[in-house]
C-alpha cells in the first residue's frame, strides 16, 4: 500500500481529533502523507470546561483560544486545522453545511476519512456529526456506479474511538501503533489546555489499546496504540 496517504478527520468539537486520532495524524504525516482537520464547532460551550471557570469568560473569548489550542495541536502533528463554527450543544447541520462539506471532501480526495461514532447516547453532537460526513462522503463519490454529478475514489471510513466506547456501540477493529509518535500525540494533548483533565486519562488508554494491540498481533514493541472502527469493507487481493 502506497504509504502516502491523504487523512481526513472530521470531529464535531475543536478537540475531538486530539484525544482519539493525533497518533494516526503523526504516523501519516510522518510517511509523508496529508492530514486535514476539520472540526465542526469550537465546542465552545460543551467541551471547554476550564475556560469557563473564569466569570468574566464570553463565548467569543473561548472560541478564539480554542483555535489557537487546535491549531497548535494540528502543526505539532504536522496537519491543517479549520473550523466550521457551527455553534454545539445543540449542532446543526443543514443543506448547506452538507454541501460545503461534500465540496471539501471532492476537493480533498482523502484515502481515509476519520469520524465519531454513529451513536452516543451522552453527546447531542457527535452523532450528528458522523452522520453527516458519512452522507457528504456517499454524495462526493457516488453509490460506486457512474453518476449525474463529479465523483471522486471513494473514501474508506472509520469511526475513532468515543469516551465511552460500550455504550456508542464501538468495536475496536483496526488498531494502530503509535508508539513512535506518542511524544508528538503528547504535546498536542498538552497545546488542548482547556481540557487537560483528558490528558492523563487519554495515556492511559493508549496504554490499554496497546496491551490489546499486542495480544492480537503478537508484535511486543507495541507501547501506544489508537483503536478505530472500520465502516467500510476492505477489497483485497488476497487474504
Ligand atoms: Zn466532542
Amino acid at each position: 500500500m502506497n504509504q502516502k496517504r491523504i487523512l481526513l478527520v472530521v470531529g464535531a468539537h475543536a478537540a475531538d481529533f486530539v484525544w482519539r486520532a493525533a497518533g494516526i495524524i503523526a504516523v501519516v504525516t510522518k510517511h509523508g502523507g496529508r492530514a486535514s482537520v476539520v472540526a465542526l464547532t469550537y465546542g465552545e460551550r460543551g467541551e471547554s470546561g476550564e475556560l469557563w471557570k473564569d466569570p468574566n469568560q464570553t463565548v467569543e473569548n473561548v472560541k478564539r483560544l480554542r483555535h489557537e489550542e487546535a491549531t497548535r495541536a494540528a502543526e505539532i502533528l504536522g496537519a491543517t486545522f479549520q473550523c466550521f463554527d457551527l455553534g454545539d450543544y445543540p449542532l446543526q447541520i443543514d443543506a448547506q453545511v452538507l454541501e460545503r462539506l461534500t465540496k471539501l471532501i471532492r476537493e480533498l480526495a482523502p484515502d481515509v476519512i476519520i469520524t465519531h461514532t454513529e451513536r452516543d447516547p451522552f453527546n447531542p453532537d457527535h452523532p450528528l456529526a458522523s452522520a453527516a460526513i458519512q452522507r457528504a462522503s456517499i454524495l462526493a463519490s457516488g453509490s460506486g456506479v457512474a453518476s449525474g454529478f463529479s465523483t471522486i475514489k471513494p473514501a474508506e471510513l472509520f469511526l475513532f474511538e468515543p469516551h465511552q466506547p460500550e455504550h456508542c456501540g464501538f468495536v475496536p477493529t483496526t488498531f494502530v501503533d503509535i508508539s513512535a509518535v506518542f511524544p508528538l500525540k503528547q504535546l498536542a494533548m498538552e497545546a488542548m489546555a482547556s481540557q487537560s483533565y483528558l490528558h492523563q486519562y487519554q495515556t492511559d488508554i493508549a496504554k490499554y489499546r496497546a496491551n490489546h494491540a499486542r495480544r492480537i498481533s503478537g508484535r511486543t514493541d507495541i507501547q501506544y496504540a489508537e483503536a478505530f472502527q472500520r465502516v467500510t469493507p476492505q477489497v483485497v487481493d488476497i487474504l
